[in-house]
């Protein structure tokens, strides 16, 4: 009777976006996998993100999907060309999950529902015989000889080699509370500080109540400070105490390590001042016994004219044909460029994703093994890795995860 041959116990923690994809891809007859995660659901994040509907991929090209990664791109070139953004549509399509492509190439489940995507994941590990053991938060972690001893909140395993997929820093409610980095940190490993990403930008200004209903479309925000300056156009929204929307989140993932910035709003990115100077000079030429509240009015939509008004200054109640040509300047101006005052970014446990992690000089790109410590690898957003919005965050989980998964199937 011949031998059988010892499986490999490969221990993975987390069962999010990263972990299962890892897990399904890694199990072989060679390979036992388990999945430990202290939630009693998979893909507790996975099951809000894109609004609940899961905006799993962007629909571009490896060049283009690089060029919206914030954190650390080249890292990433081996991983997303191995499992690129076709393969996931791929993927998903040929596993009973089908996905259509929205604006912006944001690829969703055609059911608009992330319950789905998370569904074909699970179905998947168990079609592979992947363990997964829930409510266990991991604790501590040892390496003995070869072997890993992973200590739960009240049961042990041990593993040949253990993946480490915990997720960032925001939301913790979702389970990703940051222990990850404490574990990366216990094996020698450098972690980059953490920052808020994708995140609400807090302003001084005081937001009113008609503001937080209002979608101001098509403007452009700009940062800048002595060497750094960005312009985002697209939309954006109103908290109280801070600005959000599309370009706001993307603006902060590309400050969050710089000095403090001004922000400045353009509300008319499409006119140019020539062009804004003739349309004022019409408004005020066709409405001379108007007052500037109602020029405003013509040009911003009106939930946002009082604040408009509140901070510039502008005497609202002059009327048009008292409008000075330096009057009509410096409504302009202001037109142009509205001052937000920064105060700080969100806190991290706002951000979609969390910017810094497991420094990736000390992985390799091509495993997602550490570089420090054998049998050890990292997955998905503990790493030092981030993007803008669009599916890329998710993407970036997937993709790492099944690097890692062929690294170990051999
Ligand atoms: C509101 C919101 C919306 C988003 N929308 C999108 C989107 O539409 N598209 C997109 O691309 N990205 C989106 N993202 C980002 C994306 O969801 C994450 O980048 C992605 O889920 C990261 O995958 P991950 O596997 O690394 O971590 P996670 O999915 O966070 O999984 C980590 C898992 O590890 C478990 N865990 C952590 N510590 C332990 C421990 N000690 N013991 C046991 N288990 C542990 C957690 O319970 C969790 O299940 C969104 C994020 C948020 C918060």
């Amino acid at each position: 009777m011949g031998e059988t041959k010892k499986k490999t116990r490969i221990i993975c923690i987390g069962a999010g976006a990263s972990g299962l994809f890892f897990a399904l891809n890694c199990a072989s007859d060679d390979n036992e996998i388990i999945l430990i995660d202290s939630n009693s659901k998979a893909g507790r994040k996975m099951y809000i993100s894109g609004k609940g509907r899961c905006n799993i991929t962007n629909n571009c090209d490896v060049k283009e999907f690089i060029a919206n990664v914030v954190r650390n791109p080249k890292f990433l070139y081996s991983a997303i060309h191995r499992f690129s953004p076709a393969d996931t549509i791929a993927f998903f399509n040929e596993h009973g999950c089908p996905l259509k492509t929205e604006r912006g190439n944001r690829v969703f489940p055609v059911s608009d529902h992330s319950a789905d995507i998370i569904d074909c994941l699970v179905k998947e590990c168990k079609k592979n015989k992947v363990k997964i053991i829930f409510d266990q938060k991991v604790k501590e972690i040892r390496k003995e000889k070869d072997q890993f001893h992973v200590i739960c909140k009240d049961r042990e395993f041990a593993a040949d080699k253990l993946v480490i997929a915990t997720g960032g820093r925001s939301y913790s409610s979702t389970g990703s509370t940051g222990d990850g980095y404490r574990f990366a940190k216990q094996f020698g490993h450098r972690v980059v500080e953490l920052k808020s990403a994708l995140c609400p930008i807090r302003v001084k200004e005081r937001i009113n109540r008609e503001m937080l209903k209002l979608t101001l479309k098509n403007v452009s925000l700009s940062a800048k400070n002595d060497r750094f300056h960005k312009t985002i156009f697209g939309d954006m929204e109103f908290l109280p105490g801070s600005v959000t929307g599309p370009i706001v989140l993307s603006m902060s993932s590309l400050i969050n390590r710089e000095d403090p910035v001004e922000l400045s709003l353009d509300f008319k990115p499409a006119l140019d001042d020539e062009k804004l100077d003739k349309r004022l000079l019409r408004e005020t030429e066709n409405n001379p016994n108007k007052n500037i509240s109602y020029l405003l009015t013509t040009l911003l939509p009106k939930e946002i004219c009082a604040f408009f008004i509140e901070n510039t200054g502008i005497d609202s109640d002059l009327a048009l044909n008292s409008l000075t040509r330096e009057k009509r300047k410096e409504l302009l101006d202001h037109l142009k460029h509205f001052r937000l005052s920064f105060d700080r970014l969100e806190d991290i446990d706002k951000g979609i994703v969390t910017s810094g992690g497991v420094d990736v000089n000390e992985i390799d790109p091509r495993t997602m093994e550490s570089k420090i410590c054998d049998g050890l690898y990292f997955i998905g957003e503990v790493l030092d890795v981030d993007a803008l919005t669009g599916g890329f965050n998710l993407q970036i989980a997937l993709s790492t995860g099944y690097s890692c998964a062929t690294a170990l199937k051999g």
